[in-house]
């Protein structure tokens, strides 16, 4: 990645651009469902100042989908198909909260997501340690290279003890963690947390519920454990603990940190709020404020250049009767406002954006201005892709969104064969909207098509939407792959691979290579044959 800086046109808004950057801060949580992303959520709007009440978002949640006219498989099963972005603003900064789906709605939109999101929050259930979700997302945040900030969960309930959360952590994902704070006593003896950062013992006192802030009273270390309703020994426990933790933050190597081999662990409860003081405080410090990316030509390029940035989901429209979809831009540079002209890609022709907005709470209300950092969601008239770079003046290209790994295969079919030819055109559409990859079938005849995605549910999605909008309808075919890598377009390892042992190559509908495997067998025989360099579960 090259390090040197473009010499950028400062023109008369720079400063203001990048004083607008500087305040703010762009992440995604990830989690594995029930971990308790939408309660922390909640709490970070309360302590936001964002809502006055926690509660709220969930209660929005229900009347959201009971007024839903969206895709009815997101009514019936009262899930959102796609993620949006919260703001909320504290002491003066802005914080931008790209939400990703868990559950059944897991996708590739979710992976994605991350590479919208400066640093990710990594949300632990205590008694559960690492789970698999949170290690797929994880993935990302580790090709990526970005900060990793971790809020151990549930404390107020049994689970495992810090030391044993912190060894979790690191045999599980292989990330070097940091303890930034220390919980006293656990389940319902959890008392408080020791801010390792500050120095000092936050003592809580048990709000309704959680509903508003916890009262909290603030000790140094001594005297807050004196405080404590403990028995001397979890006392005793607790201060050798600390005086082993106590330095290691202060001691992190903030290379380490910045490019994710290390992660700060906060510990508290969501629920009942105890130590979310400590983790927004440090929050604040520890997301890094907007990145700058690197276009294609290898430049770095400066945040108050003008405005630029990339599209990394796109989310069909409600309305069935119109195939127009929102198109969701991270801005990378510069200033954006309503109603400025941008181009498209290579397009020569220019889209003046009329009405952009962004998403609090689930209100939609328009955005005037957006800066590096934000999250702007565009009336999408059809020209916008997955991964388009969007930009006024000096063409740019961002190449940024890697193709993820399938990992769910089927085999799709028209049941009327006459219409063959709106299936391939149906599915390339979806494949560019990046709902679905979708692969010629190894063997297969003229009316089938391979598809591939990261979460099942999408198959559902592909099969409603090639019938509400292309008129298609599917018949799906299991097939046996139990996993894929893209392949690099390499002749001879494309070849090897082809006679290795129960592996088939593929392309897909842009001629990328792949290589399809019946087990973790053929796949380890495979990394054997060519290497696992050659075998990508990125790709750009
Ligand atoms: P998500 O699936 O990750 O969004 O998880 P939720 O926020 O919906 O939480 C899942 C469940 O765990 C809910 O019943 C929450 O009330 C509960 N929960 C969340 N945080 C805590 C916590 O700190 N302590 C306890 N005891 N329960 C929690």
């Amino acid at each position: 990645m090259s390090t040197a800086a473009a010499p950028s046109p400062v023109g008369k808004n720079a400063a203001p651009i990048l004083e607008e950057a500087r305040n703010r801060r762009t992440f995604a949580i990830i989690s594995h469902p029930d971990a308790g992303k939408t309660t922390l959520t909640e709490k970070l709007l309360l302590y936001g100042g964002a809502i006055r009440e926690a509660g709220s978002i969930k209660q929005r949640k229900a009347a959201r989908h009971a007024a839903s006219d969206w895709m009815a498989i997101e009514q019936e099963r009262g899930i959102s198909v796609t993620s949006s972005v919260l703001r909320f603003e504290k002491d003066g900064i802005k914080y931008n909260l790209l939400d990703t789906p868990g559950h059944k709605d897991f996708s590739e939109d979710t992976l994605r997501t991350l590479v919208a999101a400066d640093c990710a929050l990594m949300v632990i259930d205590s008694a559960k340690g690492v789970e698999e979700q949170t290690e797929k997302l994880f993935e990302v945040c580790r090709m990526r290279g970005i900060p990793v900030i971790t809020f151990v969960n549930k404390y107020d309930r049994p689970g495992m003890d810090p030391l044993e959360v912190l060894s979790n952590i690191e045999s599980k994902l292989g990330i070097h963690p940091v303890a930034a704070a220390w919980p006293l006593g656990y389940g319902t003896d959890f008392q408080g947390v020791y801010d390792v950062i500050g120095r000092k013992l936050h003592l809580y006192i048990k709000a309704s519920h959680g509903a508003r802030e916890a009262d909290t009273e603030i000790f140094d270390l001594e005297e807050g454990v004196a405080n404590a309703q403990l028995s001397e020994s979890v006392k005793e426990a607790f201060m050798e603990e600390c005086e082993l933790i106590r330095d290691e933050f202060h001691e992190m190597d903030p290379d380490e940190y910045n490019t994710g081999k290390a992660t700060p662990v906060f510990f508290g409860s969501a629920l009942s709020n105890f130590g979310l003081d400590i983790f927004l405080e440090h929050f604040r410090n520890l997301a890094p404020q907007p990145q700058r990316y690197t276009d294609n030509t290898e430049q770095l390029r400066s945040l108050d250049e003008p405005f630029s940035g990339f599209v990394f989901k796109l989310q069909a429209n409600m309305n069935p009767e119109h195939r127009d979809c929102t198109a969701f831009v991270r801005v990378a540079t510069g200033k954006f406002e309503r109603g400025i002209e941008v181009k498209v890609d290579d397009l020569s022709k220019k889209i003046r954006m009329t009405s952009p907005h962004t998403l609090m709470a689930d209100d939609r209300s328009l955005l005037e201005v957006a800066y590096p950092g934000d999250i702007v969601a565009l009336f999408n008239p059809g020209e916008f892709k997955i991964g388009s770079t969007v930009y006024k003046g000096e063409k740019k290209k961002y190449d940024v969104i890697p193709l993820f790994t399938p990992e769910h295969f089927i085999k799709a079919s028209s049941k009327d064969p006459f219409r063959r030819k709106q299936l391939r055109e149906g599915l390339q559409q979806l494949s560019e909207e990046g709902v679905v990859h979708v692969f010629e079938v190894p063997n297969g005849v003229g009316n089938e098509l391979l598809l591939g995605t990261v979460g099942v549910l999408q198959f559902e999605v592909v099969q409603h939407r090639m019938l509400a909008e292309y008129k298609v309808e599917m018949h799906y075919t299991p097939v046996p792959y139990h996993t894929a890598r893209w392949l690099p377009e390499n002749e001879e390892i494309i070849s090897k691979l082809k006679t290795a042992f129960s592996t088939h190559v593929t392309f897909d509908l842009d001629e990328n290579p792949i290589a399809l495997f019946d087990s973790a067998y053929a796949l380890s025989q495979a990394i054997e044959k060519v290497g696992e360099e050659n075998l990508f579960k990125f790709k750009r």
